[in-house]
């Protein structure tokens, strides 16, 4: 019989009423009879976890109950990382060692046909290589590794380091970089963290948008803070995706985003980055296009009074 379960007095209850549970009740019986029990069930009413420990004492069994909801929930989130990072890791390597294979079997000899299967090999290091920095990235910032340091910084300046950065693959595709961030908006910020939200963004944007069309940065000065986003003429992401866009390894469509060699990191960094430097991100989409924001404090300059 319980006396108390859960902070609500349950005095003349078997233990089976009161958990709904019968290995729970079967735990009681036993440490009643001497022996020692630990045992963890799921509390479905209120989506909890509990360890539940049984020991025996003079006359019954206590119970000492420990909710380790947080724990359970870390736990399978470092799993589903692993599996996930697992699958992405995966596919590079598949196809690095296929081509190797395929070139020792005989396509080396042939001087096209080995060639093909170099560029391959290159291609999907490449992607190798971009998946680990993300997957070292990441773990670095959500384990707190990554120290931000927060200091003035004329957003003009990060903004342009980005639009710098894509110019080139801008170029190849016939797509206009505007940067539209006017000198002085200063932000407290930090630099490596914000210029590389940027990058990600207008890179994401650049990709994401058919040739022809415009990128712009641009900013905005509010009560708040400062708003700098990230605008294109692509196609849009449908609102259902909207909301899970910043989740690691979400992607809007899998097979296309793979082929292309995303794997759905890049937004979840970016958020990461933003929150550690106090900010906050979103996301307007349309048919006409994406607007990606991030908003941060601002570091008004304070120009004291010339003394002469
Ligand atoms: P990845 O690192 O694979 O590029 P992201 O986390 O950066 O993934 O983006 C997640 C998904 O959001 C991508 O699969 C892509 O489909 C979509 N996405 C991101 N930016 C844009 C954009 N500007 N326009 C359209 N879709 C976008």
């Amino acid at each position: 019989m319980l006396i108390a379960w859960l902070g609500a007095s349950l005095e003349g209850r078997t233990v089976l009423e009161a958990t709904r549970n019968d290995a729970a009740q079967r735990a009681a019986l036993d440490a009643a009879a001497g022996k020692t029990r630990r045992l963890e069930i799921d509390v479905l009413a209120t989506r909890r976890t509990l360890e539940l420990h049984f020991g025996p004492v003079v006359g019954g069994a206590v119970l000492t109950a420990r909710d380790v909801t947080a724990s359970k929930r870390m736990e399978a989130a470092r799993r589903d990382f692993v599996a996930n990072a697992s699958h992405e890791l995966r596919t590079p390597v598949t196809a690095i060692s296929g081509a190797a294979e395929t070139l020792l079997g005989g396509a080396m000899d042939d001087k096209e046909r080995g060639r093909q299967f170099v560029e391959i090999i290159a291609r999907h290091a490449d992607r190798l290589s971009h998946l680990t920095r993300s997957l070292l990235d990441l773990s670095r910032i959500e384990s707190g590794e990554w120290r931000v340091d927060l200091q003035p910084l004329d957003a003009k300046e990060c903004a342009a380091v980005a639009i710098d950065l894509e110019r080139q693959a801008a170029e190849r595709r016939s797509m206009v970089l505007k940067q539209e961030v006017p000198a002085d908006t200063w932000v407290l910020a930090d630099r490596r963290a914000l210029e590389q939200v940027l990058i990600n963004l207008v890179d994401n944007a650049v990709k994401h948008t058919p040739t022809g069309g415009t990128v712009t940065v641009t900013s905005q000065v509010e009560p708040g803070g400062v708003v700098l986003a990230v605008l294109d003429t692509g196609p849009g992401i449908e609102r259902h995706h909207l909301t899970r866009i910043f989740e690691r390894f979400y992607r809007v469509d899998p097979g296309r985003a793979r082929e292309a060699g995303g794997a759905g990191l890049g937004l979840a960094i970016v958020r990461h980055l933003v929150e550690a430097q106090g900010g906050t991100i979103g996301v307007d989409s349309g048919s006409g296009g994406t607007r990606f924001w991030v908003r941060l404090p601002r570091h008004s300059i304070v120009t004291q009074p010339s003394p002469w």
